[in-house]
């Protein structure tokens, strides 16, 4: 105990919720507020379990589908984004829904809508399965977007009107690698009508960077985040290319501590959907077995914050 090894933890910032996960989270909780348990949720709210877990408590009930909701419960969409045909099947049975899609992919998929107004086929760069795009992918006709997850693909491309291309990106992508794969669309289509602003959202560019300005200083990091966190995962992916070992852990249960061996600096960090008490779990962990220096990183605060539905406000307004 007395003889326990300095360690000195660089927290990374910012880190954790976002603007999209927070306001999705307060859409459940007034959701319930409102209606009464159970309220579902189609799809986990965010990508978090910890986070899943607390709503369950609370009285949210998560479902794949909607046709596992019954006809007389409310039902929630997840942050992610859904496609048009959810809500539009959602209206179909006159199901009270809520839309916690945040609005930095509604505004990719009002992009994309524009995009095929205009006759243009769009590369969307993005993750094949991941839960945004296909609900980017559900708000236009089939076969007018086409995925494009890597640098090699974008050789393989066969499009008959390569005059008439646009591309869109997922919001949680790797800053460096989007901008790879930006760059050879570009070289091999020179025409193509790029996002009139960056689709990869503030909050993942703003945690990569965050990753970048103090991997420098560690000999580990661990992130926080779910195995399915997009943006949890380019984290991770970010330490690792600038030469730090990096984990990325739900809880601090999951440290492997023979992995983190006795390093003199562990750098920390949490995506976007994963909560703050997270952070202080590892750190008063990693305090179980080192003699723990705390230091958080410099940075400019976020100050994004999205407007709640109006249908859950309206009352508190008034
Ligand atoms: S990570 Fe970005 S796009 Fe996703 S919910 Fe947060 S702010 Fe919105």
């Amino acid at each position: 105990m007395l003889n326990r090894q300095p360690l000195r933890v660089v927290i990374a910032a910012p880190r954790g919720f976002c603007a999209g996960v927070d306001r999705a989270i307060q859409i459940v909780e007034l959701a319930l507020e409102r209606f009464g348990a159970p309220v579902y949720v189609r799809h986990e709210i965010v990508h978090n379990r910890f986070v899943v877990e607390r709503l369950r408590d609370l009285g949210a009930v998560f479902v794949d589908e909607l046709d596992e909701v019954p006809d007389d419960r409310p039902v929630v969409f997840s942050a992610h984004g859904v496609p048009k045909s959810v809500p539009a099947a959602a209206q179909d049975r006159s199901l009270t829904y809520v839309d916690a899609t945040c609005p930095l992919v509604s505004k990719v998929h009002r992009q994309a809508q524009r995009l095929i107004e205009e006759g243009r086929h769009i590369l969307f760069i993005g993750h094949s399965g991941h839960p945004e795009v296909i609900g980017t992918f559900g708000q236009v006709p089939e076969g007018s977007m086409t995925l494009v997850e890597t640098v090699e693909n974008v050789a393989d491309i066969d499009i008959a009107d390569e005059v008439n291309l646009a591309f869109l990106t997922q919001t949680t992508l790797s800053v460096d690698d989007t901008a790879a794969i930006v760059s050879a669309l570009k070289s091999r289509f020179p025409s193509i009508r790029a996002p009139r602003s960056e689709d990869i959202c503030y909050a993942t560019s703003n945690r990569q960077a965050a990753v970048k300005a103090i991997a420098a200083e560690c000999d580990r990091m661990l992130v926080i985040g779910a195995p399915n966190s997009s943006n949890s995962l380019r984290l991770a992916e970010v330490a690792e290319r600038l030469g730090v070992p990096a984990r990325l852990i739900e809880r601090a249960a999951d440290i492997d501590w023979e992995w983190l061996g006795q390093p003199e600096t562990v750098g920390i960090t949490a995506g976007a959907s994963a909560p703050e008490v997270l952070v202080r779990e590892v750190v008063d962990a990693l305090r179980t077995r080192f003699d723990v220096t705390e230091e958080e990183a410099g940075h400019s605060p976020e100050r994004m914050i999205f407007k709640l539905p109006r249908e859950l406000v309206s009352d508190r307004a008034a």
